[in-house]
């Protein structure tokens, strides 16, 4: 048996499957816990065979995982879960709250059994719609308390709130991470983001959904270079909370405009209403993680963009 052994909740998600991938490459025993409410246990089918993977199937606020991880030899968690994208979010607004309150609270108290590392997948959207741009770490957000994406955005927060007093209060060693805009293979594609719909209304031959003017911006990050920089800060003595994406911003018009390009279509745009409190800007400043991880991030949109679109395709069949 190696000696790290890491759970990974949220791992048959996007990201978290990514994470997976990486830590069994590197020897370590995995442990994937999710519930499979957004993810997909085909994301780490591949894995399964190994002998250092296992798959628990359960709601990270379900009591009874402690139990089921009880003999384990956990030396790190790596808390992925929790809906992502605005559509599974808003249809599941409890179940959002629980799982970042309870469901962290549980993880924690696990990391504090075993003496355990704990990361924290937290958010870009913590700064809400902000009023600082780019957005760095000291920014305290604008979000509103109370608004329909406050279910997701309240619930990072508090995470974060947690994590840190678990830090200060049982010295628990903690990293807390904030993820901006990321994309790339194996995310659903019916997930509701910008970067699925428009691949595949692109692939379609359907018009591409523009929420509002067109005019917001995003900064998207490639998967291989987003899950680099979450192990770089896992692997690290920095408790943060760290910003990794990508800083290269762009309107929604703009990704429109690339998809179409990529694809080699002409296909109109159609305007949807804007999402209440969408963000109209967001670009992280990512001084830190350069200063402190050495990352950065390397792959361009339209090379990311190209990569995806491969995979949507090949999935379409
Ligand atoms: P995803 O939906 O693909 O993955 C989340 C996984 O968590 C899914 O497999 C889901 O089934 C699982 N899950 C959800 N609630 C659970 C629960 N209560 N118990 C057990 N499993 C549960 O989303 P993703 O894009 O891979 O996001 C992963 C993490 O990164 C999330 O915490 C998300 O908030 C954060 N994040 C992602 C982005 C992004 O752009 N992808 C941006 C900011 C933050
Ligand atoms: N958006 C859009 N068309 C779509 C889906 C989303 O114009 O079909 C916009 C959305 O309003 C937001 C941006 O794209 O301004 C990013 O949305 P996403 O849901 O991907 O992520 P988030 O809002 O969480 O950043």
């Amino acid at each position: 048996m190696t000696s790290r052994c890491t759970i990974v909740a949220g791992g048959a998600g996007f990201l978290g499957s990514h994470l997976c991938d990486q830590l069994i490459g590197r020897g370590e025993r995995v442990i994937c816990v999710d519930d499979l409410s957004t993810g997909d246990s085909a994301n780490v089918a591949h894995l399964v065979v190994q002998t250092d993977f296992r798959f628990v199937q359960c709601d990270i606020v379900d009591p009874a995982l402690t139990d089921l991880l009880a003999d384990e030899p956990i030396t790190g968690i790596m808390n992925m879960a929790s809906p992502a994208s605005p559509p599974a979010y808003l249809l599941r607004p409890i179940e959002t709250l629980r799982t970042g309150s309870r469901g962290t609270e549980q993880l924690l108290e696990i990391a504090r059994a075993h003496s355990a590392r704990f990361f924290l997948a937290s958010t870009s959207e913590v700064y809400g719609d902000p009023l600082e741009h780019p957005q760095r770490e000291t920014y305290w957000g604008n979000v509103n308390p109370i608004g329909e994406r406050s279910v997701y955005d309240e619930a990072k927060r508090y995470a974060e709130a947690l994590t840190m007093a678990y830090h200060r209060a049982h010295g628990i060693d903690v990293r807390i991470v904030r993820i901006f805009n990321t994309y790339g293979p194996r995310m659903q594609p019916d997930d509701g983001r910008v970067v699925t719909n428009f691949i595949n209304q692109a692939l379609s031959g359907e018009p591409l959904t523009i929420y509002g003017d067109g005019s917001q911006t995003r900064s998207f990050c490639y998967v291989d270079d987003e899950v680099a920089g979450l192990l770089a800060l896992f692997d690290s003595d920095v408790t943060g909370p760290v910003n990794v994406g990508n800083p290269n911003e762009f309107t929604m018009l703009e990704l429109a405009r690339e998809v179409l390009d990529l694809v080699g279509s002409d296909l109109p745009l159609v305007t949807r209403p804007l999402p209440s409190d969408d963000p109209k800007l967001r670009r992280p400043d990512i001084t830190l993680a350069r200063d402190l991880l050495g990352w950065e991030p390397t792959v361009s949109l339209r090379d990311g963009l190209r990569e995806t679109i491969d995979y949507f395709s090949a999935a379409r069949g």
